[in-house]
């Protein structure tokens, strides 16, 4: 029966557990995938299931889950969390509106479009500018793709595609590039991967050379995708000289700001996106430094006018009052639309800008501890540059793929591997603002006693 004080009181215990439970063991214990059925009763049955056997299936669901929140998570581009923004989303789920009207949406529309002009302002767009939260980096990119590919064709939206275009991003973006290709109408084989410098950065030499082959060739360049942090190394694409060439040629740039665009809130970390405010569209995820719940991602574009071409779709049932600019539906790609606005609202109120900019800091301060650590220790390889907060290395000549499958599977950090180019190796990613500098000492002691307790690990590269 549904009961919403006698379940919220029953949230505040189980949230209580799980808090805990992450103090006690900060890595969940695993359950293995073969046996998760026998395990763990998930199954859905004909009847009820009665408040305490309820209860206590639930303790143990979050007890085996994987948390993403403790000082031993380091795995993922988010993690840790931000307790004014859960506040938010909580909200959110309580007030359950959908963002696409006025009518429906209210004061949850102005929250929304208060982050998007002040995030337009950071970045330096200009009036026309705009934006919508998406339901993650990787459809950000997607709608950005479709504005880029509507104003180099804007037949296109109504007869489908007929032109040869061609769209380019550097081998270390983002995989979603590829899959938006695909839905987007323009082909897979038609992305250009233009090469990366040895820090991971796009080499604007080798994208105009591409370009200047693909027009002698028929082809129309169309869309450039720009990263702001790239997904192993956290490299920054060179915005201003990747805009000479847009704009030399008329083509849309993209600023895939998912993972780190979010250094816009702070004056030190700025500069790596130098020149975004050249730039047509620019996404970030505020689920990823900025520690708000999943998901939470915003695009913004230069001109408002793109996001209208692309996007709006008369409903005579759904808008039947307020102007466009209180409907939002008419610029967002769903149609019913979570409220991802509230939770980074709540935030950003509640520390206001500096301390969304503390938060960035934060991630770089750690970043740096870890960097020390490793240049000052000769049983490390480290393969990452300052700026970043991926931090990638390898202990003395452990196989780096062994190592981290070893650490999670005996429960002792959660943490992922990556590679670039020829080399493989720990990826130790200090984007859990939480964290202090003995949380990422800590790291290094429990990987080397590990280690040193499984010398099996050790000459298998
Ligand atoms: C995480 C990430 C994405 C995808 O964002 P989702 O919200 O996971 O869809 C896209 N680009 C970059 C650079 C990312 O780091």
């Amino acid at each position: 029966m549904s009961n919403i004080p006698s379940d919220l009181a029953l949230f505040n215990e189980l949230a209580a557990t799980l808090i805990s439970e992450e103090e006690k063991n900060p890595v969940a214990e695993r359950i293995d995938s073969d046996k998760l059925y026998e395990t763990i009763d998930l199954s859905l049955n004909d009847g009820a299931m009665i408040d305490d056997a309820f209860k206590l299936l639930l303790k143990e669901v979050l007890i085996s889950t994987p948390k993403t929140a403790t000082n031993l998570f380091f795995n993922q581009l988010f993690g840790g969390r931000q307790s004014k923004a859960i506040l938010g989303d909580l909200l959110a789920v309580m007030l359950n509106n959908s963002m696409y009207t006025y009518k429906v949406a209210g004061p949850q529309v102005g929250i929304e479009q208060e982050i998007i002009r002040q995030s337009c302002n950071l970045i330096g767009y200009g009036a026309a500018s705009n934006g919508t939260f998406p339901t993650g980096g990787s459809m950000s990119n997607y709608m950005a793709l479709v504005m880029g590919r509507d104003a180099k064709d804007p037949e296109c939206r109504l007869n489908g595609m007929s032109k040869p275009l061609i769209i380019y991003t550097s081998k270390e973006s983002h995989y979603s590039n590829a899959k938006n290709a695909s839905f987007a109408g323009i082909g897979r084989n038609n992305i250009r991967y233009i090469k990366a410098d040895a820090k991971g950065s796009m080499l604007p030499a080798a994208l105009e050379a591409q370009i200047l082959k693909d027009i002698e060739n028929g082809g129309i360049p169309t869309y450039v995708n720009a990263t702001a942090g790239t997904t192993v190394l956290g490299a920054f694409d060179p915005i201003d000289a990747i805009a000479d060439i847009t704009e030399k040629y008329e083509i849309w740039l993209h600023v895939d700001g998912a993972y780190c665009g979010s250094v816009l809130f702070s004056e030190k970390y700025k500069h790596l996106i130098k020149g975004v405010e050249r730039s047509n569209s620019f996404s970030y995820n505020a689920h990823k430094m900025l520690g708000t719940p999943l998901t939470c991602s915003i695009i913004l574009v230069n001109d408002k006018k793109h996001l209208h071409d692309s996007f709006s779709n008369d409903a005579d049932y759904l808008y039947q009052t307020d102007g466009d600019d209180f409907n939002l539906g008419k610029t967002s790609f769903q149609c019913g639309r979570r409220n991802d606005a509230l939770k980074f609202w709540t935030l950003w109120k509640s520390l206001g800008t500096n301390g969304l900019k503390d938060i960035v800091e934060q991630q770089f301060n750690l970043a740096n501890v870890a960097l020390k650590y490793i240049r000052n220790n000769p049983d490390y390889t480290l393969y990452s540059f300052d700026d970043s907060i991926s931090i990638c290395f390898n202990y003395k000549n452990i196989d780096p793929i062994a190592l981290c499958t070893a650490l999670y599977e005996n429960q002792i950090t959660v943490v992922g591997f990556g590679s670039f180019n020829a080399d493989t190796f720990v990826r130790l990613v200090t984007i859990n603002a939480n964290n202090s500098e003995q949380d990422i000492l800590n790291f290094f002691k429990v990987l080397e006693d590990f280690a040193s307790k499984t010398p099996n690990l050790l000459n298998i590269k």
